[in-house]
């Protein structure tokens, strides 16, 4: 079933998300949902929050997105990411190190609206799937950036909080509106 995602403004987007442990029926469904919605919008990623669920899960496939090349490690080794999606990603732990890359990134949760964002390059990951497996690898390129992405916003982060101050003042007139149209859509008073 595709979900409706939620716009910035939406309250479930500053949420952190609460521990989801074993992975019972309802979060099946849900992570079943999510990857449906995610395709569904031409996403490459999609977290809880932004269906209104505010927990440590999100859903990943990078392999529509063959323009921005991905380097992803197993125990050191490369592995091809495309065989490995999609992806669901449950109480994930994240850490980055390596150098910040500027990269063009955009949020199913702000749409039409994209923006340069500085991350490091490389993440190391250790996460479960639906089937409480643990995931233990490393990532390069649109797959770390997913994923550092995906990982804010189960701490209720949003990628404009990580642009520069130009990029985001650039923006602004955008996001004004975008915030006026979610807080009326939800019956909350609308900023002057
Ligand atoms: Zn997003």
């Amino acid at each position: 079933m595709v979900l409706e995602i939620v716009s910035y403004g939406h309250p479930a987007l500053r949420a952190k998300g609460r521990a989801v442990g074993e992975a019972g029926e309802e979060i099946r469904r849900l992570a079943e949902d999510m990857l449906e919605t995610m395709t569904a919008a031409n996403g490459v990623g999609l977290a809880a929050q932004q269906v209104g669920r505010p927990l440590q899960l999100f859903v990943l496939d990078i392999s529509s997105a063959k323009d921005r090349p991905s380097r992803m490690l197993v125990e050191g080794r490369d592995v091809e990411p495309s065989a490995w999606m999609p992806m669901i990603f449950i109480d994930p732990e994240v850490e980055t190190s390596g150098p910040e890359r500027l990269r063009e990134e955009g949020c199913l949760s702000f749409p039409g609206l994209g923006g340069k964002i500085a991350r490091p390059d490389r993440v190391r990951v250790r996460a479960r799937n639906l089937e409480g497996e643990i995931m233990d690898f490393e990532a390069t390129g649109l797959l770390a950036q997913a994923i550092q992405h995906e990982y804010d916003h189960l701490q209720g982060i949003l990628y404009i909080d990580r642009m520069a101050p130009s990029e985001r003042s650039r923006l602004s007139d955008q996001l004004q509106d975008l915030l006026q149209k979610t807080e009326e859509s939800l019956g909350m008073p609308a900023l002057a």
